[in-house]
């Protein structure tokens, strides 16, 4: 059976290269009828926080990437890493190590004053007897565990299975930490640990890994456990090359900032899959079977993938292709689907009636698949969208510039054709259309004229569906109301 893990560390939010990471390792648990766990690594017990751990799992449900087991807490299972310690220092594969920081960091400088190669650790208490070892604990010092890195000729291997074969001289790998002197084990150590006992079959996570995964794959061995299959997946990188970050890259990187702007949970996974992998065709929305069909771990790619945003510059408020493939599934999706995510937006802003979900549930679908064409994001039904539900909207400028103060008249001509509006028999668009031509006959100006101010009137903006269409849907009452109102 397939068992992949996703461990995220709860030191900050969940940002899209994280997010990226679990969305792969559910697709292979899903196209392989394998299980995800949830693994929460929270033994840096400093920079942890319960705010973070709230975040990643809200941003994972709101992304719909569920898993099969957890949340685990790494905090809970302490006492399987200090036994997986002791197994080692008992089976000779890990020493104490007496070293205090001050002489390691003598022996470093003193090793770059002679231009030595800097290979870390020198291996001084690696020969330590049985005895010195009781003698320095006897006087209260307090070890770290270090890790024995075999002194082997040749190289260790691995198998990756994106980017094949991957090995590493035994001589360069340093006898590493694996508990603290304070008695704390490691990632390193806590990671694997965990790994064997929730028996993971597939280790998918970040070539940023990949100096760490040299050193699990030690561990397994020395621990005599059954070795996982690893797959590094590229980095997220910017246009500048450098990795994103909150740092550098503020709250565009975070998944909860796709959350509150408006997009749609989908079409996050959907752009974040290509980041990194390609289906091998041009294919490029998926629903979620299809992409778990199409999911392999061979078309993830070697190189590096870019996440093209420029920090400060407004016009790459994201990447321009993730705003492409909202606005994709924001015009094609399942219009009642859409209307319960535009009602959370409309009920935010106290815009929402009641009536919208009984009585007038046809006049609200109907209304948002009129305007979705030209929508980015569901916050857009409440700002350009605004003038559909509220009488408090805002006129664009460029418009109102443009169509409607450029000509004077329209301060009569628009109440004139209130009027008419009032009177008709039938309030269609037939025949407001009708009314509309024959009052621009009447004034020998061309329909575009009155068309286009009453665009910017009704609807606060400069294009969008066809202008009749507008009318019948917004209703006479209001259209009167509004076309009347330009007169003072
Ligand atoms: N807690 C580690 C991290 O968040 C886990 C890495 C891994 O083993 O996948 O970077």
């Amino acid at each position: 059976e397939v068992r992949v893990r996703f461990p995220p560390s709860p030191t900050g939010y969940l940002h899209i290269g994280g997010a990226r990471t679990a969305l792969f390792n559910w697709l292979f648990a899903k196209k392989h009828h394998g299980k995800l766990i949830l693994r929460i690594e929270d033994t840096d017990e400093e920079r942890s926080t319960q705010a973070s751990i709230d975040g990643i799992i809200e941003g994972l449900q709101w992304l719909g990437i569920d898993w099969d087991e957890g949340p685990y807490f790494q905090t809970d299972y302490a006492s399987d890493h200090l036994a997986a310690a002791d197994r080692l220092l008992a089976s000779g594969h890990a020493y104490k190590c007496f070293c205090t920081k001050e002489e390691l960091e003598q022996k470093r400088e003193a090793a770059v004053k002679a231009k030595q190669r800097d290979v870390g650790y020198d291996g001084t208490c690696r020969h330590l007897t049985p005895e010195q070892v009781r003698e320095k604990e006897s006087r209260g010092l307090a070890p770290v565990i270090r890790f024995k890195v075999p002194q082997r000729q040749g190289s260790m291997f691995y198998d990756d299975e994106v980017l094949g074969r991957i090995e590493r001289n035994y001589a360069d790998i340093e006898d590493f930490v694996i508990v603290r002197s304070n008695g704390k084990p490691l990632y390193l150590l806590c990671n694997v640990v965990d790994d064997i006992r929730d028996r993971i079959t597939h280790i998918i996570r970040g070539q940023d890994h990949m100096t760490n995964t040299t050193r699990q794959v030690l561990l397994y061995e020395a621990l005599s456990a059954p070795m996982p299959i690893f797959a590094h997946i590229p980095l997220t990188l910017d246009l500048q090359k450098r990795k994103i970050s909150k740092r550098s890259h503020g709250e565009v990187v975070a998944v909860q900032f796709y959350r509150d702007h408006g997009f749609i949970p989908w079409a996050v996974c959907n752009f974040l899959c290509l980041l990194g992998w390609n289906p091998g065709t041009d294919q490029e929305f998926f629903s979620r079977d299809e992409l778990i069909q199409a999911f392999d771990l061979s078309r993830v790619s070697r190189a590096n993938s870019v996440f093209n945003f420029k920090p400060g510059d407004p016009k790459f408020f994201t990447d321009p292709k993730l705003i492409a493939v909202n606005e994709h599934y924001l015009r094609t999706m399942d219009i009642q689907l859409l209307g319960e995510m535009v009602r959370k937006e409309l009920e935010a802003e106290a815009l929402w009636d009641p009536d919208y979900a009984t009585n007038r549930y046809d006049w609200y679908l109907t209304t948002l698949d009129m305007i979705r064409d030209r929508f980015h994001t569901t916050k857009d039904f409440v700002t350009r969208g605004r003038a559909y539900f509220s009488d408090a909207y805002e006129i664009d400028p460029k418009p109102l510039a443009k169509n409607v103060l450029k000509f004077p008249e329209l301060g009569t001509w628009l109440p004139t054709l209130a009027k008419r509006f009032a009177q008709l028999t039938e309030f269609s668009t037939e025949a407001t259309e009708q009314a509309t031509r024959q009052l621009a006959d009447e004034l020998a100006i061309k329909p575009g004229v009155l068309i286009n101010a009453m665009r910017t009137v009704l609807t606060g903006q400069l294009a969008g569906p066809s202008m009749f269409d507008i009318i019948t849907t917004l209703g006479r009452t209001k259209v009167v109301a509004r076309l009347s109102s330009i007169d003072h």
